[in-house]
């Protein structure tokens, strides 16, 4: 049930309130943010941290038989939950969804406790079961609790089980009513009152082809996006009933995810959120060394939160003016003095954008190739872009004069 993040727009701010609140960050904050923390950010598994103690809440009887079962399944599962639960028996192989993708809830295992809140029969039989699992810290007094997830699982009784019942992802069960539309290698998966959009269906369906062709890379098999009102219902579909989300992405984020998994949570956008998209189709064949290559590319191709590429470029004109000593050195570091995380995500995706459109118009797909090479450390990527962009002066001075003169050409903005 390995997980891969391709990626994640949450950002700043809730890296902020996750600190307020005294969680350890570690691998929240290595996919809610930026740089500084984040070495090599896409499609790498996440460095699970099994629960260190689950609890079982008031209201759960584990003397009933069942769920009993249950509880000890996901004590086991919860003690390593990564794949090899599939060959321990722990883990439903019976659908082609839980052989390839499985647990799409991976975000909740960093090390927080886990508390079990909920064994109950899903639908009126007893061969399926809902389980919800809280993962929360508290403070030693007792009065601050911290949230990282809400978890929902399915058991299902199954022959030959270990506990009599295994695990299963939520994915297929709570999207089984939703409208659906294939067309090429996508299928998209509409939640309640959402619409299918025809025009944006055939955008993003030949997107897939595009891209895959461009960069000389195998096209996904298949692409699963789902389209929803907000971020939050996108993330409830995938099992997280609550998971922190970022301010600056305003409920309408979009995610990546394993398994050619795409989440569609801005409506405004709907199908044609090919940002994550593109995550999805180069994450496992053209994946950079970056976080300013791999958002880069995905912003170069298909735009950023609801901006064309073209209106990326236009904002970050709009933040170079609204900042005259603004440095590229600055951006790549996610330090702009006093900015929000919204201001500098742009800036960031943006001056991304802009080096990889240079880098391609340069050397094309192989000079992207190299460019993806570059590790995301800032002093690396200020040491080795004049070289990637052909500029002649090799200093930080004339990398800065080549992103301002840049941006100015580009955005058409003065
Ligand atoms: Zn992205």
């Amino acid at each position: 049930m390995r997980q891969v993040r391709l990626n994640t727009h949450l950002s700043k701010s809730v890296i902020a309130i996750l600190s307020l609140l005294s969680i350890r960050l570690r691998v929240v904050a290595a996919a809610l943010i930026p740089v500084t923390f984040v070495t090599a950010v896409a499609f790498q598994a996440h460095a699970q941290e099994a629960p260190p103690k689950v609890s079982v809440s008031f209201g759960i009887d584990t003397t009933l038989t069942d769920v009993g079962k249950v509880v000890g399944l996901v004590r086991a599962y919860l003690a390593k939950p990564d794949s090899s639960a599939r060959s321990r028996g722990l883990w439903s192989t019976a659908t082609d969804f839980d052989r390839r993708v499985g647990d799409l809830t991976m975000d909740a295992y960093q090390g927080f406790p886990a508390t079990i809140v909920g064994v109950a029969p899903d639908g009126p039989g007893d061969s399926l079961y809902v389980v919800r699992v809280l993962y929360a810290r508290g403070d030693s007094a007792g009065g601050r609790i911290s949230p990282l997830a809400l978890q929902r699982l399915f058991a299902v009784r199954e022959s030959g089980a270990p506990f009599g019942f295994r695990l299963s992802g939520a994915l297929p069960r709570l999207t089984h009513g939703w409208e659906r539309r294939t067309k090429g290698r996508v299928t998209f998966w509409y939640a309640p009152g959402q619409h299918p959009d025809s025009a944006k269906i055939s955008h993003t369906s030949s997107f897939v082809d595009s891209v895959a062709v461009l960069f000389h890379v195998p096209p996904p098999n298949h692409i699963d996006m789902y389209v929803t009102r907000s971020m939050e219902e996108a993330q409830r579909a995938i099992g997280l009933d609550f998971f922190p989300e970022a301010s600056a992405d305003r409920g309408r984020g979009g995610r990546a995810l394993f398994g050619g998994i795409v989440l569609a949570g801005n409506p405004a956008l709907g199908e044609g959120y090919v940002h994550e998209v593109a995550h999805v189709i180069l994450g496992p064949t053209f994946n950079g060394r970056s976080r300013l290559f791999n958002e880069g590319v995905a912003t170069w191709l298909g735009g950023s939160r609801g901006r064309t590429t073209q209106e990326m470029y236009t904002r970050l004109r709009q933040i170079q003016t609204a900042r005259p000593a603004l440095t590229l050195g600055q951006v790549l570091s996610n330090a702009i003095p006093d900015a929000q995380a919204e201001e500098m995500t742009d800036a960031f995706y943006a001056t991304g954008a802009l080096i990889v459109d240079s880098v391609y118009r340069r050397g094309g797909i192989e000079g992207l190739r190299s460019l993806a090479q570059l590790n995301g450390d800032p002093k690396v990527l200020l040491a080795a872009l004049p070289t990637q962009l052909g500029l002649s002066g090799s200093d930080e001075a004339a990398l800065d004069r080549w992103w301002h003169a840049q941006a100015v050409r580009v955005s058409n903005v003065r």
